[in-house]
């Protein structure tokens, strides 16, 4: 019998109940019980939730408090020695979040997602332990619950694969056999408590993996496997590639493919994984539209001929943790753009009415069936989704539009006569403090309970105030401060057309912070200026340089739910033509300089190598796109908030922003190293103060790094900013912070050996 089966279910809850009972304990408002009872409602209703819908194989042990990665590590013992003497929920959040005396571990991307983990810390002397078992105790939560589980464990060489090594020539993978100790523990305990399968998730297995992980792999899976439970090897967030030997010729009992990203390996899974449970990842575990079920079920079908009913399941891609939790709670949209949607339980839906097409066929599920054939059609159709003015202006775009009228050396010259500034310009990233009083306003606004016009001159005050200040501090480049956005995506998604927005559409970003990504359903364009107002408002303030500020087509398409009738890199197009009239404007308006926020490039980065240059190539064309139709005088400038890119530096150079802001204090300018190699053509400001720290920026420390940069990058290329916006800070460190950082700009002028280093 084809089964319905679920990889993973969110854990924030349907109205966040996660989210708030975590804040509540952290601040001391509720205690640890109150804590527990929350987590054990929310998973409760998450299993009802998958047993009501006729979901036959129901994960348990997906939920988390934090992580699942950081539940791996702490059920591993592998718990960072700065932690010793702290227990249960003390331990788990301190590793998690840090406290006074003991820095947090770090966090970073899962994979291509939004979603953040707890980075496993790797050293030489550490040992392993099955230092709790709550796979087996959740597993027995359920069982009393009346539902069966299969239980979700992160794999081991995944958890060591994603691990940082604390210790100098540690090979991770040493650690293995230790590792793998603790899973035949918890295993055999699992058997015990009644599980016949458990689901190993092994995402490494979708990306390039080294020769080293690859016999890693085969290690753990000729240790683990073979004995109770029945292991289901979960991959997921793209195709196995390479990797496909490796991964069908594993003894484990079941394999789960991604067939949303990889559609076109399942011809290869078949002809080389023989005999086993073969679980389909049919419906999109990434995404938030309705399922195209036809076709899913032809590849099903394909599956079940080969494999016969009884080997077959049919699931989501991956865990439906990447998505929010039920799109009936959006009544604010309309109904068609509603029934285009299928959030986490609406996809457990499609998933059991495709598990029972392929057992009884298309009728047997029929009104699904109907129901997503219509979304299909009218998606297909809609003059909402499809406008032709968009299409023809993006079929048209030219090479020249995506060229600036002369090379940088050119416009430098240009720019420098118009804008007039020191050596070794001041400026900032953009955002200044968001204070409460900020917050509270806006929200007052959005209620109603402040009207638009005093919201407006609340806001244009805070905008004189934070340019006075400015002025004050002797910036040379200044900006508005963004008092009036409460994102850089959603602020411009909410004015451009082809973007919605939820109401309650949550996904966890990390712990307790859940986003609501816009979700991109059409043809993008820009019925009106988005940023103009403020811009002339601010310009019009000072006699210094303003810098308009916009938010760039890749970082607005990487941080949205995007549509899947057409590829990424056509949407990134569209939104980098609205970005175009934008930039176009804003310099018709007057502004000398113009900011494109590329924050989130480097993420959209494909998990394989192979796909990085199609990659780099569209979203290079989209940033130049957006940025290219301003007369040589207008300076570009972009920021990046991260360092590791010293991989793409040729891709970054090929934007051609006149001036890159980036990230680099935290890394104590190691990016740099990168400029030996490889000699950026253009300015850059390499951020000397870690904004991401409450800590006030030394001056003297900010002198050394600019010395540092000094060392690669001529002088007369060089900005001075901080490393990212400073919104999450308060005023007065920033005041400080900035006083060194004008200071630390001025030493560096006097002296002369620094300043020796010129381009001419
Ligand atoms: N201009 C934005 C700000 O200053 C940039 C933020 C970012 O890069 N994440 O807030
Ligand atoms: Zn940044």
């Amino acid at each position: 019998m084809v089964k319905a089966a679920n990889l993973g279910f969110p854990r924030i809850g349907t109205r966040r109940e996660l989210k708030k009972a975590l804040e509540a304990y952290w601040k001391g408002e509720a205690d640890a019980a109150a804590l527990e009872a929350t987590g054990a409602t929310l998973r409760a209703e998450s299993w009802a939730a998958q047993r009501d819908a006729g979901i036959k194989r129901i994960p348990s042990n997906d939920f988390s408090f934090y992580d699942q990665v950081l539940d791996t590590t702490a059920m591993l013992g592998a718990i960072p020695g700065r932690f010793a003497g702290l227990g249960g929920f003390d331990a788990y959040f301190a590793m998690a979040r840090g406290t006074d005396t003991a820095p947090a571990m770090e966090m970073t991307k899962w994979f291509d997602t939004n979603y953040h983990y707890i980075v496993p810390e790797l050293t030489a002397d550490m040992t392993f332990h099955l230092a709790n078992d709550l796979p087996v105790q959740r597993f027995n939560e359920a069982k009393a619950q009346g539902i069966h589980t299969r239980p979700v464990l992160v794999g081991p060489v995944s958890w060591l694969a994603l691990g940082k090594v604390k210790t100098d020539g540690l090979d991770p993978l040493s650690l293995l056999p230790d590792v793998l100790a603790v899973y035949a523990e918890l295993l055999g305990k699992l058997a015990e408590a009644g599980s016949d399968w458990v689901q190993i998730d092994e995402p490494i297995l979708a990306r390039d993996l080294s020769e080293a992980e690859a016999r890693a792999v085969r290690t753990a899976y000729s240790t683990l496997a073979g004995k109770a439970p029945e292991i289901l090897l979960a991959t997921y967030f793209g195709g196995l590639g390479d990797n496909l030997d490796l991964a069908t010729g594993l003894p484990v009992d079941g394999l789960h493919v991604d067939l949303v990203r990889a559609p076109d390996q399942l011809d290869d899974v078949l002809s080389q994984f023989g005999d086993r449970l073969l679980s389909l990842g049919l419906i999109d575990g990434r995404n938030i539209w309705r399922a195209d079920l036809t076709r899913a079920l032809g590849l099903a079908r394909q599956a079940v001929d080969a494999f016969g009913p009884d080997r077959v399941e049919v699931a989501p891609s991956c865990s439906l943790l990447h998505v929010p939790v039920d799109a009936t709670l959006e009544t604010h949209l309309d109904d068609e753009l509603r029934s285009w949607l299928a959030f986490a339980r609406q996809k457990l839906d499609e998933v059991v009415a495709l598990a029972r097409a392929a057992r009884k066929g298309r009728e047997a599920a029929r009104a699904a069936f109907d129901a997503a054939d219509a979304a299909v059609a009218s998606r297909a159709a809609s003059a909402r989704i499809h406008d032709p003015t968009v299409k023809a202006r993006a079929d048209s775009v030219s090479d020249a539009d995506m060229r600036r009228s002369s090379p940088h050396p050119v416009r430098a010259v240009e720019q420098s006569a118009r804008l007039d500034l020191p050596a070794l310009p001041t400026t900032t990233i953009g955002s200044f403090p968001q204070t409460a009083e900020i917050r509270n306003a806006r929200a007052a606004n959005r209620k109603g309970e402040m009207s638009d016009a005093d919201y407006r001159a609340f806001l244009e005050e805070r905008t004189i105030e934070c340019i006075r200040r400015q002025e004050a501090l002797g910036l040379d480049v200044l900006v508005h401060g963004e008092f009036e956005r409460n994102d850089m995506v959603e602020y411009f998604g909410e004015q451009l057309s082809g973007f919605a927005f939820t109401k309650n559409g949550w996904v966890q970003s990390y712990g307790s912070r859940c986003v609501k990504p816009p979700m991109v359903y059409g043809d993008v364009s820009r019925p009106s200026p988005m940023t103009v107002d403020w811009a002339r408002f601010a310009a019009a303030q000072t006699d210094r340089p303003m810098k308009g500020m916009l938010t760039g087509p890749v970082t607005i398409l990487q941080w949205s739910f995007v549509r899947d009738d057409q590829p990424r890199a056509e949407t990134a197009k569209q939104i980098a033509l609205a970005i175009r009239n934008e930039v176009a404007d804003l310099e018709a308006a007057g502004l000398p300089i113009i900011q494109i926020d590329e924050a989130a490039l480097r993420e959209g980065l494909p998990l394989r190598r192979s796909d990085w240059p199609a990659y780099l190539d569209w979203a290079v064309a989209a940033f130049r796109l957006a940025s290219s139709p301003v007369s040589d005088a207008t300076q570009i400038h972009t920021h990046m908030c991260y360092s590791e890119f010293n991989d793409i530096l040729p891709a970054i150079a090929a934007m051609d922003a006149d001036v890159i802001s980036i990230e680099t204090s935290r890394s104590d300018m190691e990016l740099l190293d990168a400029f030996c190699d490889f000699d950026y053509p253009n300015q850059i400001g390499p951020g000397v103060w870690d904004i991401h720290s409450p800590r006030v920026a030394d001056e003297t420390e900010m002198v050394r790094l600019l010395k540092a940069a000094a060392e690669w990058i001529p002088a007369d290329r060089i900005w001075v900013n901080p490393d990212c916006g400073l919104k999450t800070r308060g005023w007065p460190e920033v005041e400080r912070s900035l006083t060194h950082l004008v200071r630390a700009a001025a030493q560096m002028r006097q002296s002369p050996n620094a300043m020796a280093s010129t381009s001419s």
